[in-house]
């Protein structure tokens, strides 16, 4: 029997990417082609990058090199595919180049190269396509590009503007999804709470009943699915405000991953974010007298052109008022492309460092102390992980990858994917410690 053609996958970059990552596999699977775990065992590689800043581009270059020289035959697809020239100059060798959100560009790309197997296999593929996140967490992409022009950024220059998944089609993959054991569906976008903007707000349908494709409509109608349902990249328009009281009525979880990027007025304009630090700050204080579980995480950039020490002081000073949950921080990074690059007063490597060295002090204490006062209350989490030793967990206020885990000591009858009631036991500056309630070791 003739030997099904294998493909070799990596994926490198962001939650948004790996989506890409599983709809491309999941075509190839339907196809009949198998995915090899090895570079020996492949007919080609493809690498999935990302372009998202220096270090990205730099690690994907590497991942191309390192396919060419394991396996010899790479097609090269994602966000740095939108810069076909800088990969061929330094990879010319690389058969073929597609860009971001172009799968049918690289299934052909695929195709010229190693034919699809006569007989498709579509009863190998799982009803709910190939997930590359562990079985009981999975990313739900609801729309793809963005309309902003953040002066940092090129992700629309290699995405393009926002498009919004019909609000039926993304329900349709979230219950695929939960019917196949997922237990938490991780909602992610260039700009969530755009959704449907695009397409203003188009009425749908999802069994039988009339939907707008708008974030809280689709939140809600998540909601009723047996998952928990987290948002990612939640930018802060005021329609925002409506989310919260699904997460207070316990439809969605109390989290928000909504990045500020700075809280300097001046430095937001240079970003071209809106600027409304003190509506911000306002709106934050609402929404956890509405939802005082709501656990906020959000990122920020510092030493971006121009920013001066005042200005630096001033994100220090909101964030010791803001008291947010969980933070990352990056010392801003040119990125080839960005309009950014041409603004006056870029700062030196060692001062933009020890703004990020400054900024992650004052935001560890803050967030220790928020997870010390969690000692002593109770929670229901999410088992990840269960070795004889502890049982690894998440809480409502940790996403995957990006926050902390819950520490469960022991041995436990337990496997991943299950609830379990805990109460908390201690923390560490990211992590906290528990014990289960009511269940026997
Ligand atoms: S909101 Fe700004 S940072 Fe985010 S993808 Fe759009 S342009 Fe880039």
């Amino acid at each position: 029997m003739q030997k099904e053609p294998q493909i070799g996958f990596v994926s490198l970059g962001c939650p948004k990417n790996l989506v890409d990552s599983e709809v491309i596999l999941s075509r190839l699977r339907a196809e009949g082609y198998q995915i090899s775990p090895s570079y020996d065992g492949a007919d080609l590689v493809v690498v999935n990058t990302c372009g998202f800043i220096d270090a990205a581009v730099e690690e994907s270059l590497d991942a191309i090199g390192e396919a060419l020289r394991e396996n010899g035959r790479v097609i090269v697809t994602g966000c740095l595919g939108g810069d076909e020239a800088r990969i061929r100059a330094a990879h010319p060798q690389v058969l073929a180049v597609t860009g971001a959100h172009t799968y049918d560009a690289v299934l052909e790309a695929i195709h010229a190269e190693l034919p699809r197997p006569h007989e498709p296999f579509a009863n190998l593929l799982p009803s709910s396509g190939v997930k590359l996140t562990p079985r009981h967490y999975a990313y739900l992409k609801i729309s793809e590009g963005c309309n902003h022009r953040c002066s940092f950024c090129i992700i629309p220059q290699l995405r393009g503007d926002l498009v919004s998944r019909p609000l039926a089609e993304v329900m349709g993959e979230a219950q695929r999804l939960v019917e196949a054991g997922v237990r938490e569906l991780l909602v992610v976008s260039q700009d969530t709470s755009a959704y449907g903007l695009d397409t203003k707000y188009r009425p749908d349908f999802w069994q039988g009943r009339p939907l707008t494709t708008r974030i809280r409509d689709l939140a809600a109608a998540l909601g009723e699915l047996p998952a928990w349902v987290r948002l990612h990249y939640v930018y802060p328009y005021p329609h925002v405000d409506d989310l919260i009281p699904l997460m207070a009525e316990g439809h969605i979880l109390p989290y928000l991953d909504m990045p500020l990027q700075h809280a300097n007025q001046r430095v937001l304009q240079a970003m071209k974010r809106p600027a409304a630090k003190e509506r911000v700050l306002q709106r934050i204080q609402r929404w956890r007298a509405e939802c005082p579980e709501l656990v906020l995480r959000s990122t920020f950039i510092v030493g971006f052109p121009g920013e001066t020490e005042a200005e630096f002081e001033e994100l220090l000073a909101f964030l010791r008022e803001a008291q947010l949950d969980r933070v990352g921080c990056f010392a801003y990074s040119p990125v080839a492309g960005a309009t950014a690059n041409q603004l006056p007063g870029a700062l030196p490597d060692e001062i933009r460092e020890q703004r990020r060295a400054r900024f992650m002090e004052v935001q560890s204490a803050i967030s220790a102390e928020r997870l010390a006062a969690k000692i002593g209350s109770e929670m229901i989490v999410l088992v990840d992980e269960v070795n004889e030793k502890q049982l690894v967990a998440r809480g409502p206020g940790d996403a995957p990858e990006i926050d902390g885990r819950v520490i469960i000591p022991g041995s436990w009858e337990l496997d991943p994917g299950e609830f379990i009631e805990v109460r908390i036991t201690g923390a560490t500056a990211h992590d906290l410690k528990a014990e289960p309630v009511d269940f026997e070791e």
